[in-house]
């Protein structure tokens, strides 16, 4: 990260997430009883972890759960493991899945998981006994009714897979259901590996059709080269017909304007940890990705990398976020008088969560669906959302974020008006 970035403090993201909230509120002139419910986590449960290390110490970890609203089903959220967690973090990311499951019109409603932790410095067993410790902690307050986990940031179907097993073992039966992102063999689905990146470039389909831009002849930059920025690498290039001409991860990033080979960039990526010294291509900073000249640009990473810093030095035409919270208020303002479209992030990453809605629904009936299926049912998922997104945006003359906070808005007033809440 370059200069000016790291001299800014981040904003608070709740703040961010509670600023979208009061602009879409504000237009759609939302009952005040309603919008200050909606400003606030229903529940929040703040626990500490202690565990033995392998070299017989042991340790302290603090953890969170938010589950925000759950007016239109159970609470849905994945658990981040990282080492800048914050609980306002978390509460932004539980408000945004909130957001989420409404807008692709799933019945579920929103959480988020975190544990402050550098899982890149813990072995594998300290890493299976945190994820037990943290299900251990919040047992009583998930389920498959309650609030249903799933992977996020740095957390693997291989950490899904510990904490259903462990809480299986406490409430004494096998319990799928209570955690998404499983491995397939214990009761994952089909086609939930690439579902963030996936639905993302069914998104991006539709946005190019709207703007009439033709994705064969586009070039695509994503920042960040995790699951969602693996997939999306090649995702967008086997499925779009883009030319992925950069990408990044924390250690820095490459660009070769006549194209990456996304597989080739997946194995080094496996085989060195990094993508950043990748043969044959430019080395670029994650700032200088950013701004690179191309139709689509993915940051695929982290909150806030999109500023008011550098917000009018991006040149792409269409910003498809597949990370969470990666664009500040402020920035929004100069993209959408710029005109680059932005896919929001609630929208745009929609695909992980859906297809976890489909492996809940799978997990409670015991019969498991081709891929081929799973891939049909998001298309039309996140095809329909994007379309009443659109059409929101285009009625109203007001951003795609802001659209897309009306459209969710409004179906989770409605839930809470039909149950009496309000
Ligand atoms: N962590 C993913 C997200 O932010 C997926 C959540 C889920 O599948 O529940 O959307």
């Amino acid at each position: 990260m370059a200069h000016a970035q790291l001299l800014e403090e981040k904003i608070n993201p709740f703040h961010i997430a509670q600023q979208q909230l009061d602009k879409a509120a504000a237009i759609l002139k939302l009952d005040s009883g309603i919008h200050t419910a909606l400003r606030q986590p229903a529940r929040e449960m703040h626990v500490t972890l202690t565990i033995k290390m392998d070299d017989g110490s042991c340790r302290t970890f603090n953890a969170y759960r938010v589950q925000y609203n759950d007016a239109r089903g159970p609470n849905k959220g994945g658990i981040r493991f990282h080492p800048e967690e914050t609980i306002d973090t978390v509460r932004a990311l539980a408000a945004w899945m909130t957001w989420k499951c409404a807008v692709v019109d799933i019945p579920l409603g929103g959480g988020k998981g975190g544990i402050i932790c550098d899982p890149k410095s813990l072995s594998e067993t300290e890493l299976e006994r945190l994820s037990r410790a943290y299900v251990r902690a919040i047992s009583r307050f998930i389920g498959p009714d309650k609030d249903i986990p799933a992977p996020d940031v740095y957390t693997t179907p291989q950490i899904m897979a510990w904490m259903m097993d462990e809480y299986s073992t406490i409430v004494g039966h096998h319990a799928p259901g209570v955690i998404t992102g499983k491995p397939l063999a214990i009761g994952g689905s089909a086609g939930r590996g690439d579902a963030t990146a996936r639905g993302g470039a069914y998104t991006v389909r539709e946005a190019a059709e709207h703007l009439g831009l033709d994705l064969k002849s586009s070039t695509v930059a994503i920042q960040g080269f995790g699951n969602a920025g693996q997939y999306a690498a090649t995702l967008f290039h086997d499925l779009l017909g883009c030319r992925i001409v950069a990408v990044s991860d924390t250690r820095g990033g490459v660009y070769n304007p006549g194209g990456l080979d996304p597989q080739a960039l997946v194995n080094e990526k496996r085989r060195t940890g990094t993508v950043a010294n990748f043969p044959g291509a430019q080395q670029i900073s994650n700032d200088e990705l950013l701004e690179l000249d191309v139709e689509v640009l993915a940051p695929s990473a982290l909150e806030e990398v999109i500023t008011e810093h550098n917000a009018s030095r991006i040149r792409a035409n269409i910003i498809a976020e597949l990370a969470n919270g990666p664009t500040t208020p402020a920035a929004d303002e100069i993209l959408f008088n710029n005109n680059v479209f932005v896919i929001p992030d609630f929208l745009c990453n929609a695909g992980g969560v859906t297809v976890s809605y489909f492996e809940w629904v799978q997990n409670s009936s015991g019969y498991y669906w081709e891929e081929a299926e799973v891939h049909h049912r998001l298309d039309r998922k996140m095809t329909e959302a994007f379309r009443a997104v659109l059409n929101t945006s285009t009625e109203f003359g007001v951003d795609m974020r802001t659209a897309a906070y009306m459209v969710s808005i409004q179906r989770v007033a409605e839930a809470m008006k039909l149950r009496g809440w309000v």
